[in-house]
Parts: structure tokens; C-alpha cells; sequence
């Protein structure tokens, strides 16, 4: 009767809550480190990209004139004519592909 004569229900209530309640508060925030591993970032290599881009436009360039080579049917020299359909040798004076009939 000596110990808490003052104390209300409510109150014991509430100081058991709060003795209960595990300590989930948050820890103390530790400040986060500012992301500075990204702060290094260095520029890519403009010149190796640029060392790929042209070796890259080489190759462009002759797969234009592989295509153009087997594309150009009667403008190529030595009278020599390729069908533009199935790219099977044709003479200059066929009318018809003998391969696969293409009209030239
Ligand atoms: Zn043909």
C-alpha cells in the first residue's frame, strides 16, 4: 500500500506498456554515407569509342558494295550479267533468267 498509492489503473497500464514494448524504436540514424563510390565516375573513353566506330564503318562499306556487287546485274563490266533475283550468271542476250526465270 506504500509503494504506488497513486497510481491509476490507466497508469500502471501504460507503465507496463511501455516496459513490455521490446525495443523496436529505431537505433540510433546513423548517418549514411553519401553514395561517394559513385562520385568517381569517369567519363568513358571517347576515344575508344571512337576507335570502334571506325573500325566498324569499314566493314559497313563492303558489305554496301558486297550487296551492290551481286545487286548491279547488266552494269557490271566483261558483258557479264547476274540475275537480280537468284544472282545465277545469265547472258546479256537472255531474256529470262535460266535459273529461276526472272524477266531481266
Ligand atoms: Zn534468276
Amino acid at each position: 500500500m506504500s509503494e504506488t498509492p497513486t497510481l491509476s489503473d490507466a497508469e500502471i497500464l501504460s507503465l507496463q506498456k511501455i516496459e513490455a514494448a521490446p525495443r523496436q524504436s529505431m537505433p540510433p540514424m546513423k548517418p549514411m554515407k553519401p553514395m561517394k563510390l559513385m562520385q568517381p565516375m569517369q567519363p568513358m573513353q571517347p576515344m575508344k569509342m571512337g576507335d570502334m566506330e571506325m573500325s566498324m564503318n569499314p566493314m559497313q562499306m563492303r558489305m554496301g558494295n558486297m550487296s551492290m556487287a551481286m545487286g548491279s546485274t547488266s552494269s557490271t563490266t566483261s558483258g557479264k550479267s547476274f540475275c537480280p533475283q537468284c544472282g545465277v550468271t545469265v547472258q546479256p542476250s537472255d531474256r529470262f533468267c535460266s535459273s529461276c526465270v526472272h524477266q531481266l
